[in-house]
Formats: structure tokens, sequence, C-alpha cells
């Protein structure tokens, strides 16, 4: 159609939990979307409902090897996030934030194209400060078990600002803090997924340590909506951003909401911590809600409850087939 333009999107790890969200709601906007993922830990399942709209492409590639597409915005979401996985091939998860971010970087700046990093709260390791401003510079340690994600994540940072600095590329720093909702993955092993399929079974909720360490949990519309509103946002703000609930709780009180949401049977037993866990975690939203007008809207029970419909109803299918 003359004079109608289609924007055209590059998601990288677009089969992942927040990737295929993303694709699915800039679909809805009416733009071109170009989901690449090399499947690592997301499938082509978490997108087969979009497969026949015919602005959806899926392309099974590695960020860790050079990609020539023409684009107008690159979201680069690829790696692994849940610590089970980033740990079980930690080199492949320190090149995915460093050698993969140049080459979307690359990417950017040959196109034009504005370029969302998806960083991370683990930028501030096990924090000194709460709750954890964008000012702060964290308490990473960089030879511990979690650093080839926490250390990566900030290497993708410096490169993306100095991509920007060198090269005037248009970048966009998003720190997530921890995000849940249907479409994660039952094996998926982060805390939310991990509580509501033993909830749901009946069966034991592992928790780590005693379950005094905090976080704040996220809601994947919520989370979802941020990230529009900052890529769409004036170009002088380029963040780092924090994106995440303020609402902080213990994992033992978020395991004992699961079970009373799910009416289980389920008991609680404590497993080892693992290592370098961090013990605290709370964003501080000022920025995000001064520069994008964004906060949260939905709490963690309503969150949990929608959480818990879409895994109920994946257990049973997977329970009939
Ligand atoms: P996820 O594991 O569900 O999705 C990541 C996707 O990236 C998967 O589909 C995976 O196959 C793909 N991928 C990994 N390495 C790749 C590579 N080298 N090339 C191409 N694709 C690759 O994780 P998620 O929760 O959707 O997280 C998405 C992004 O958001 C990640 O960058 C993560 O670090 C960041 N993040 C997420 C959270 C959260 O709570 N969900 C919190 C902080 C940061
Ligand atoms: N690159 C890419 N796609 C592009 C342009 C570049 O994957 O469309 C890769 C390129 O292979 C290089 C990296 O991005 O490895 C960084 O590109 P840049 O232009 O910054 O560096 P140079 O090519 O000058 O080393
Ligand atoms: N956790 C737990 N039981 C589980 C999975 C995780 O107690 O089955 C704890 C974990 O030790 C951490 C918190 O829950 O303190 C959040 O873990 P997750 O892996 O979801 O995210 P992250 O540690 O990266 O914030």
């Amino acid at each position: 159609m003359a004079g109608y333009y289609k924007k055209r999107i590059l998601v990288t790890g677009g089969c992942g939990f927040l990737g295929s969200h993303l694709c699915e709601r800039l679909l809805d906007r009416g733009c071109d979307v170009l989901c690449v993922d090399n499947f690592f830990t997301g499938s082509r399942d978490n997108v087969l409902h979009l497969k026949d709209h015919p602005y959806f492409e899926l392309m099974r590639h590695d960020i860790n090897l050079p990609l020539y597409a023409e684009v107008d915005e690159i979201y680069n979401l690829a790696c692994p996030a849940s610590p089970v996985h980033y740990q079980s091939d930690p080199v492949q998860t320190t090149k995915t934030c460093v050698i993969g971010v140049i080459h979307m970087l690359g990417l950017a700046k040959r196109t034009g194209a504005k370029i969302f990093q998806a960083s991370t709260s683990e930028v501030y390791g096990d924090p000194r400060i709460h709750p954890q401003p964008e000012t702060y510079w964290g308490n990473v340690n960089p030879v511990g078990s979690r650093a080839c994600y926490d250390e990566g994540k900030r290497c993708a940072e410096t490169l993306v600002f100095d991509y920007h600095r060198q090269n005037r590329l248009r970048i966009k720093v998003a720190r997530i803090f921890n995000t849940f909702g249907p479409g994660m993955h039952p094996d998926d092993g982060r805390v939310v997924s991990n509580f509501i399929v033993q909830a749901l079974k009946n069966q034991p909720i592992t928790i780590y340590g005693h379950g005094a360490q905090t976080r704040s949990f996220c809601y994947v519309d919520d989370m979802i909506d941020a990230f529009i509103l900052f890529m769409n946002s004036p170009d002088e703000f380029i963040g780092p951003v924090n994106m995440g609930s303020p609402a902080e709780v213990s994992i033992l009180e978020l395991a004992e909401t699961i079970i009373r949401l799910t009416r289980s049977r389920s008991e609680i037993v404590f497993r080892p911590l693992p290592a370098d866990d961090p013990e605290q975690r709370q964003p501080d939203i000022r920025l995000a809600r001064t520069h994008l007008g964004w906060s949260p809207k939905i709490s963690l029970e309503d969150g949990l409850r929608q959480t818990i419909a879409y895994f109920d109803t994946l257990l049973t299918e997977r329970q009939t087939r």
C-alpha cells in the first residue's frame, strides 16, 4: 500500500519467555518481526501460534555468528536467563553476552537501527545498597559461578555504551529484574515456575537456603509495556534504566503464597543455597516512572493466578497426551 510502512524489527532470543511475548505484542502493533533464536533454552513451540502471521519470520541462528539483515530496530534478548541454564555452558553464556552483542551492535551500526539491550539486575550482584538505583555500581564476584552471566551482561552494557559514544548508535539499555508469567518453561529452573509446578503436582517445594532472601517479581505484560515504551522514548533517554516491580517478598513468603493460591498439599523442604545467591533485591524505579511514566500495574497475586492457570492447563495437557 502506497505510503504505508511497516517497521521491521529484529527480536533475538524471540523464542524464549520474554521474547515470545514481545514478538506477539509487536505483531499486534502492526510491525514486521524477524525472530532469531538458536533454541538453546527457547523453542519453536513458544511462537507456534505466530507462524502463520504474514509479518512473522522465524530464523534459526546463533548470534555468536555475524547476522546480516535489514531492520529498523533490534531488541537483543538472546541469552539464557535462568541460573541453571546459563551455568550449564558458562563459556557460551559469556560469548553470547560479548561476541553476540558485538554482532548486534555491528548490525545496528551498518543499518542505523536503534538497539535495545536486555541487561539485568544481576549487574548489581549481591547488592550492598537497597533498593538498587541505576547509579549503584554493584557487588559482583568476577570468578564465581554466576559471573558468566553477571560479568557478561556488565561487559555487554560497556559495549553498547561505547558503540554509542564511538559510533553514535541509538541505544536503550534496560536492567530487567525478576519477571514471571505464562509462557515460562516448566523446566526453566527459576523460582516461580519451580514452585508452581511443584505445588500443582503436590510435590515438595524446594527452598534454597532458609528462604529469607528476597526478590521483587514483575508480571510479564507489565514488563513488555516497559520495553516498548522505552524503545519509543526520545533518543536522549538511553538508560541504563531499571525495570521491575518494587514489591519485594522473601522466597519463603512466595512459597507460602503459591501453596495458598494452588490449595496444594505440598510441604516445604530446604536445600543448600547456591553460591553467590543475592540476599536482597528490589529495583528503584524512579527513573522509569519519570521518563516512561511506567510502573507495574499487576499485583504479584494476580500475576501468580494467571501463571498458575497457565501451568495447570499445560500439565493437564501433558498428562492426557
Ligand atoms: P529465556 O531463556 O526464556 O530466553 C532466552 C532466549 O535466547 C531463548 O529462546 C534462547 O534459545 C535464546 N538464545 C540464547 N543464546 C542464544 C544465542 N547465542 N543466539 C540466539 N539465541 C540465543 O530467557 P528470558 O527470561 O526470556 O530472558 C530474555 C532476556 O532478558 C535475556 O537476555 C535475559 O538475560 C534478560 N532478563 C530476563 C529476566 C527475567 O526475569 N526473565 C531478568 C533479567 C534479564
Ligand atoms: N556485523 C554483523 N552484521 C552486520 C554488520 C556487522 O554481524 O550487518 C558484525 C561484523 O561481522 C563484526 C561485528 O558485527 O564482527 C562488529 O561490526 P563493526 O562494524 O563494529 O566492526 P568491524 O567489522 O569494523 O570489526
Ligand atoms: N530458588 C529457590 N528454589 C528454587 C529455585 C530458586 O529457593 O527451586 C531461589 C534462588 O536460590 C534465589 C531465588 O529463589 O534465591 C530466585 O531464584 P531464580 O533462579 O528465580 O532467580 P535469580 O536468583 O536469578 O534472581
